[in-house]
């Protein structure tokens, strides 16, 4: 298995305060990892960091199979490098159809919508229609995103970064809000996207990781405390430790 991305020794200082402190982890080039970790972690940060928002004091996150250093690049090189991140809330074009977000999201997003629009051809249809069977909303092509349900715009903006096709997405817990059906339904989207992708998913809620059946790393004051099957790092005495408040 070849590492997609590799966060080494990283370090960040926020006041004096050391958000993220030495922090080491490697994220396979496929497959679902799931990041964990009490509040204050250092989690957002991390994704921060990964991601070109935020830069860290030291350290380096390297890239592929040449080991780019993504640190000082912007956010938008950084995206166009393959990194996909999912924001907790969704940001989907309420106003336009769910095919027409796809389309978007297939093209420059730089362009007016009206000439992205009029510009799709038969190749994007396609692929459009394949995202939507992929994301589950097949039958809802023609309606309005804004008409959707919270957990029907999560997917399709998870169907919006997959049209970019990643070789990363970094989504931050894509299940909050949703019924137990949605849940499911995301379980599975994700799994399917994590066979042909890295695929990093930042979560609170143990039992959604626990259907995501993946490899776990749990972070704690900024670096990682234990790392392994869900199991395994549950029956660790220092995760029990922090999670128990001991
Ligand atoms: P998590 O996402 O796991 O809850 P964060 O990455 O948001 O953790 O935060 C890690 C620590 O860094 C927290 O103690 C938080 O208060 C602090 N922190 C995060 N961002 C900033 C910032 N911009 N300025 C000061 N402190 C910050």
């Amino acid at each position: 298995m070849t590492t997609l991305l590799e966060v080494d020794s990283i370090s960040v200082t926020f006041d004096g305060f050391k958000a993220i402190n030495d922090l080491s982890l490697a994220i396979a080039s496929t497959g679902l990892r799931a990041i964990i970790g009490p509040n204050g972690a250092g989690k957002t940060t991390f994704m921060d960091i990964v991601t070109g928002k935020t830069r860290p004091d030291r350290g380096r996150v390297l890239w592929g199979e040449g080991g780019m250093n993504l640190v000082g690049l912007s956010e938008a090189r950084i995206a166009r490098l393959g990194l996909g991140r999912k924001f907790q809330r969704p940001t989907v074009f309420e106003a336009q159809s769910v095919a027409e977000n796809l389309d978007m999201a297939l093209k420059n997003p730089r362009q007016p919508l009206r000439l992205l629009l009029a510009r799709r051809t038969a190749a994007d249809r396609v692929r459009v229609e394949a995202i939507a069977e992929e994301i589950g909303l097949r039958a809802h092509l023609t309606r309005r995103a804004g008409e959707l349900s919270h957990g029907q715009k999560q997917w399709l903006e998870i169907g919006m970064l997959l049209a970019q096709d990643p070789k990363l997405l970094l989504v931050d817990e894509p299940a909050a809000g949703m019924t137990v059906a949605e849940r499911e339904h995301t379980t599975d989207l994700l799994k399917r996207a994590a066979r042909t992708r890295a695929v990093v998913v930042v979560e609170h809620d143990m039992e959604f990781v626990r259907r995501l059946d993946c490899r776990v790393t749990v972070l704690h004051e900024g670096r990682v405390l234990a790392e392994g099957s869900l199991d395994h790092v549950t029956a660790d005495p220092n995760v029990i430790d922090v999670y128990l408040g001991r």
